[in-house]
């Protein structure tokens, strides 16, 4: 759901409270809506507008299965809850093991903030962390505009990761720092692994022999690492990951200021020339690409930017203007 907001807000959720709330409003899936706001809370649906509907609506129905681990969902009165008691709790573990300092390393998203960002529905899994946009975040109380937008400029500036922190931060029992080091050698012996559904591609040839060829890989570990690529759940995840933009960079950049940092420009910069500021971004171990894509970390906004800031914009790309460049590449 996207919303434009006369106030100029942007979000793309709204809370629905129920089943019940959907039938009153006689909503179905592709309806135009009015949303509104009361206070600093989460937006809600007020009216459809049915005058709008093309005929291409569709009726919206429960899911049977839990989103989170696919367990059976009951019903209590209007509300719709997963069977698996445990269910969340293991999701939220993972979330959290998932934005740690050897993982994805993303400061600004702690476990209070996780916790919250589930409760309100914001997201569900690890990937949707990449797809956080800051209206959204910016409506939850206590959540200004201004952090919003640095939690999802640090996220944006996260996309790009070493294949060993990538698999531990995708919690596979058994793996720890070490293990996820020793399968990334194997992976990027066995082929050019630039994201994650090339990693899905060597998880789904796995076999257990092979794996325990591997030093510090026995039976049990072998056999938790071919159990996760078994799972249609992370299978899909892996998926998810890749379209989130994820993508993997050398080990050899890691350390340095801008390691994995993809960079575009956009307009002339007062300070330096262009072809300077490209090089320098490569001297901190940065890249730079001629086109907008959901993979930038950043797009350099100078004077006159053209038609890639408006695909920034759209794409929910980090903008930054030439001060800000200036202090990264310091
Ligand atoms: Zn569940």
């Amino acid at each position: 759901m996207i919303s434009e907001c006369r106030s100029g807000g942007r979000g793309t959720h709204a809370t629905l409270h129920n089943e019940d709330e959907i039938k009153r409003l006689g909503l179905t899936i592709g309806d135009t809506v009015v949303v509104s706001r009361a206070g600093d809370v989460i937006p809600q649906i007020t009216k459809v507008l049915t005058e709008l509907r093309t005929g291409r609506e569709k009726m919206f129905a429960m899911p049977k299965r839990c989103p989170v681990d696919g367990s059976r969902v009951v019903k209590e009165g209007a509300i719709a809850r997963c069977s698996n008691p445990r269910c969340g709790a293991r999701n939220r573990e993972l979330l959290y093991h998932f934005v740690s300092r050897a993982a994805f390393d993303i400061r600004g998203l702690g476990p209070k903030i996780i916790d919250r960002f589930l409760d309100e529905g914001l997201m569900t899994d690890a990937p949707d962390i990449f797809a956080l946009p800051a209206g959204d975040i910016a409506a939850l109380e206590r959540f200004g505009e201004k952090s919003a937008e640095n939690l999802v400029r640090e996220i944006g500036g996260k996309k790009n990761i070493t294949l060993p922190r990538f698999l531990y931060a995708l919690g596979i029992l058994h793996v720890g720092e070490e293990t996820a080091r020793v399968l990334a050698r194997a992976i990027e012996k066995a082929r050019r692994a630039h994201a994650p559904l090339d990693v899905l591609a060597w998880g789904e040839k796995l076999n257990a022999a092979d794996l325990e060829t591997l030093p510090d890989v026995g039976p049990v570990v072998s056999r938790s690492i071919t159990g996760y690529f078994k799972e249609r759940r992370n299978r899909d995840l892996l998926k998810k990951f890749d379209r989130a933009g994820i993508t993997f960079i050398s080990s050899a950049h890691e350390g340095k200021k801008l390691a994995g940092k993809i960079f575009v420009f956009t307009g002339g910069l007062s300070s330096l020339e262009r072809e300077e500021a490209k090089e320098r971004v490569r001297a901190h171990g940065g890249e730079v690409s001629e086109s907008v894509s959901k993979k930038n970390s950043y797009v350099v906004a100078g004077g006159e930017p053209g038609s890639k800031l408006e695909q920034a914009k759209k794409l929910d790309v980090p903008i930054i203007d030439e001060e800000e460049f200036l202090k990264l590449i310091k």
